[in-house]
């Protein structure tokens, strides 16, 4: 006879969630700047997207100056955020979290299907505050308080 309410000698849900819990971070900063220099690269693309169908559909020389102007400035905030990615690391495997290095990522590592895994660690930053190293397979959380043990280690940085 088969019982249905046998143990699973696998963890459960919530036990994986438990083992995974996202990790603060000793200071969230270098990431707060990176995400937001990103977020003005993707403004900078929205508005030169805008500005090409207005080109498209009715040429004026007013809407062909804000395109250029926007490419500019995606251009310009694309280099800022690009060297704010690389000096940006994880604090476990000190790895770099919000960059594709070329490394082999770690097996829970994953990414929103088109972009790598760097740009979805920042797309995951803009929209819920938390990432996953896909170096380490850390979950960390921007907005949870750094404990006291790592109070004082990245101070002078
Ligand atoms: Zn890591």
């Amino acid at each position: 006879m088969l019982k249905d309410g046998c143990h699973s000698p696998m963890p459960s849900q919530q036990q994986m969630a438990r083992m995974h819990r996202a990790r603060s971070l000793p200071s969230a900063r270098p990431f707060r700047i990176a995400v937001f220099f990103f977020s003005l690269f993707c403004l900078g693309l929205i508005g030169a997207a805008t500005a090409l169908v207005c080109v498209v559909i009715h040429p004026s020389q007013t809407a062909g100056l804000i395109m250029l102007c926007c490419m500019a400035f995606s251009t310009l905030a694309w280099l800022l955020a690009f060297v704010k990615r690389r000096n940006v690391f994880c604090p476990l495997c000190k790895g770099t979290p919000l960059m594709n290095s070329g490394a082999r990522t770690h097996l829970r590592a994953w990414r929103i299907r088109p972009f790598s895994h760097g740009t979805s660690a920042m797309l995951s930053i803009l929209a819920t505050q938390k990432f996953r190293c896909m170096y380490c397979g850390s979950d960390y959380d921007l907005l949870k308080a750094p404990t006291r043990l790592l109070q004082g280690v990245e101070n002078g940085s």
